[in-house]
């Protein structure tokens, strides 16, 4: 079971934007008095924090569900309680009561709520079978928490996070102003302001694929001043690939052995030194910003150790086209609450007559409660099942025959995709985004100089996605992910030397 007990991490509440506007507006529908709720959340836990993942809100009817109290001004109803708390013990939830009080920007418990805490709450973490148990209480722009853990403990939480077509932070009381760090951001920083600057600098965005798309995310995250990647690749440079990563040298290809002129050997062994995909990338990165934190993994995104570095991340960006790293993507969005976006390019080509029939890049930005791309249709079924059996065999014969490999690419066909997806994790992240900004997926055609825009459907029924008692939302570290199973798995970290050591 999961042990709670570290005092010193913080506590966050992250929260999908559609379900922080069902609450906003029953909390404070313009008649200036007090309302109920409860959110139900998973848990993800890492070294420094732990955090609540909102999963389901339950709004209380005024005067039925939400009744005048004994003590307080109002409370809510014993009945509407106990079967929330029900749940929460036997589905692994933390149960959060929450009420508004007046006020705008800053908010804090009264001595009246404090009070009902600590005589209900005690018996609250018994019914939840250990998990810990909250309340919340907001003002418009405004939210302080208590966390409650077994043996009496109890934890102020630090923030709510809203996550999905906007982001917001909300705290109890208005942070203080920050001052522009460095000269180099002057310009941008005119743009979303110094606040922007430095929440861009906080956040820690992951990369899985690294070679023409994930190569230019990476230099235009580092430009940008993010400060911390993890970022995911297997591969090493090849002569045929330097077109399209950004700052390669054929140095990095060692292009004086993998020439065509050298003995197959020769190639063999260039193609084993090479210097791996996500090394380039964070040389780039930190000649863009050398303060950066880049957390570098040469091998499989699939394997269960890699996936999970990618859970406490604010943002991913899927550059990695195989059915199994989309299924896995759209999960840890879904379990995790984690915004996401999948980027590619695409040249289709006639088999039989080696005729180009289609070109498209695509932006498909993936978020918790938007629809995903399983019930798009965008994870292929069969697919999926041939990358499941034969993924070993591929792996070893990729440099010769793999399709993907040969499949005509261009560096400017990823750049349009990229620059839109980095576009929009900018203005998300800083707060420009239009909170009512369309969430579609979009699809650029050079050749006719087309631009499509597909709406994403939502399945209420999706596993992934949807509100169903089985779906994988919001359930965090409770809920295994769809990673590939392998019997003993070294997680590696890629060293300048590019040679794979265990952690
Ligand atoms: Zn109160
Ligand atoms: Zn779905």
């Amino acid at each position: 079971m999961a042990d709670f007990s570290s005092m010193k991490r913080r506590y966050r509440l992250i929260v999908p934007d559609d379900l922080y506007r069902r609450l906003d507006h029953h909390l404070f529908p313009g008649d200036h008095d007090e309302h109920g709720a409860v959110i139900v959340a998973g848990i993800a836990e890492s070294k420094s924090e732990v955090r609540l993942l909102a999963r389901e809100l339950f709004l209380a009817a005024d005067g039925i569900d939400y009744v005048p109290g004994k003590r307080g001004y109002r409370m809510l109803k014993a009945g509407f309680i106990a079967d929330r708390i029900a749940m929460c013990g036997t589905e692994r939830l933390v149960y959060l009561a929450i009420h508004n009080h007046g006020g705008c920007d800053s908010v804090q418990f009264s001595s009246d709520d404090l009070r009902s805490h600590q005589r209900g709450y005690p018996a609250l973490l018994d019914i939840a079978r250990g998990m810990p148990v909250g309340a919340l209480v907001f003002a418009e722009n405004a939210v302080a928490g208590s966390i409650w853990l077994s043996g009496d403990r109890q934890i102020e939480l630090s923030e709510i996070v809203v996550v999905g077509r906007s982001r917001r932070r909300l705290t109890a009381a208005p942070t203080r102003q920050v001052s522009l760090s460095s000269p180099v951001y002057d310009r941008q920083a005119r743009l979303f302001g110094d606040l922007g600057q430095a929440i861009l600098g906080r956040a820690k965005v992951g990369i899985i694929g690294l070679g023409g798309a994930g190569s230019l995310i990476a230099e235009y995250l580092g430009r940008l001043g993010v400060g911390s990647f993890v970022l995911v690749d297997p591969d090493r440079a090849e002569l045929s690939n330097l077109p399209r990563l950004t700052g390669a040298s054929r140095w990095d290809a060692l292009g004086w052995l993998a020439s065509e002129k050298s003995p197959k050997w020769l190639q063999q062994i260039a193609f084993r030194l090479a210097k791996p995909k996500v090394l380039m990338a964070r040389r780039n990165i930190l000649r863009a910003n050398p303060s950066a934190k880049v957390e570098t993994i040469i091998g499989d995104f699939l394997e269960a150790d890699i996936a999970a570095r990618f859970t406490d991340c604010d943002y991913l960006f899927l550059a990695a086209d195989t059915a199994r790293a989309r299924l896995l993507f759209n999960a840890i969005v879904h379990q995790y609450l984690i915004p996401g976006v999948q980027v590619g390019a695409k040249v289709q080509v006639d088999r039989k007559t080696g005729e180009v029939t289609d070109v498209f890049s695509v932006v498909r930005p993936v978020t918790p409660e938007s629809g995903c791309l399983l019930c798009n249709g965008l994870i292929n079924a069969a697919k999926l099942q041939e990358e499941s059996i034969s993924e070993q065999e591929r792996r070893g014969q990729r440099y010769v025959d793999d399709p993907d490999v040969i499949a005509p690419s261009v560096i400017t066909l990823n750049a349009v995709a990229v620059s839109h997806a980095t576009d929009d994790f900018l203005f998300y992240m800083t707060g420009l985004r239009d909170p009512n900004a369309p969430t579609s997926f979009m699809r650029f055609h050079p050749r006719g100089r087309q631009v499509w825009s597909d709406e994403p459907r939502k399945s209420p029924s999706c596993p992934e996605c949807g509100q169903g008692p089985r779906s994988r939302l919001a359930r965090g570290d409770a809920r295994r992910l769809p990673v590939i199973e392998r019997t003993k798995v070294k997680t590696a970290e890629a060293t300048e030397s590019g040679i794979r050591l265990p952690a």
